[in-house]
């Protein structure tokens, strides 16, 4: 059976990739940084007819918690055939980049662009194993160079940045036959996006299922 672990998968797009994935036949470990929303994500999704869908804790800006998972997540399977790091934050939406704290900044670079990275770290032994495992930044527009504009500095910076880490992994894990894509979801109804953004969960999923 195939096997994917996706970071904050407790809501939004990720609880819609962790559907998503488990409709192809995945058994997906739903990381969730709290016990009470990732149990009850995955009981939505075991209620909904995936039962192969389990919660492993994980909190991406702690190194502590990224081993601990990883530990866990090797006592559950032998392989992993994807890594999706959707978990992310966007603290500074209303902020301009000669104020904005220098604490937002980096909790913000922590979550968003130094837990991936760690994250593909501590569970690449398992990838490896795959055969031909992927690894999938979820990533925004916000980051994109050629349309770069003003504005959460904190965010943008931290997609950007992990667009890098996507071509830089990529570069080093192509010898071990691991692909590593960034993708943008579009702007998604969900707590971060809003009531007011274009796409649902499942549109914002489509491309990251697919990659
Ligand atoms: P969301 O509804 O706010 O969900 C964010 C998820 O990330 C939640 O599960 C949250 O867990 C988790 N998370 C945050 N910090 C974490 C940490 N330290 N450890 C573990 N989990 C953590 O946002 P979303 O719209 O689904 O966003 C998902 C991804 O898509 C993000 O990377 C975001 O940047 C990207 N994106 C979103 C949009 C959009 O329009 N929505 C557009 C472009 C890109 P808790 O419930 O515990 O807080």
């Amino acid at each position: 059976m195939k096997t994917a672990l996706v970071t904050g998968g407790n809501k939004g797009i990720g609880y819609a990739v962790c559907a998503g994935l488990a409709e192809k036949g995945f058994r997906v470990f739903l990381g969730s940084r709290d016990a009470g929303r990732g149990q009850q994500a995955c009981a939505r999704l075991q209620k909904a007819g995936h039962k192969q869908v389990e919660w492993l804790p994980l909190d991406v800006a702690s190194a502590d918690s990224i081993q601990g998972a990883a530990t866990q997540l090797a006592s559950l399977t032998d392989h992993l055939d994807a890594l999706v790091n959707n978990a992310g934050v966007y603290l500074d939406e209303k902020a301009d980049a000669l104020t904005v704290s220098t604490q937002v900044i980096l909790d913000t670079l922590n979550t968003n662009t130094v837990g991936p990275l760690l994250v593909a770290r501590a569970v690449l032994p398992l990838l490896k194993k795959a055969g031909h495992a992927q690894i999938v930044n979820v990533s925004s527009g916000m980051g994109q160079l050629t349309d770069m504009n003003g504005g959460s500095v904190a965010y943008r910076m931290s997609k950007s940045a992990l667009n890098a880490v996507t071509r830089i992994l990529s570069a080093e894990l192509s010898a071990f036959h691991i692909g590593v894509n960034s993708g943008c979801p579009g702007w998604v109804k969900t707590d971060m996006g809003g009531s007011g953004a274009t796409r649902s969960v499942e549109q914002g999923a489509y491309t990251i299922v697919w990659l």
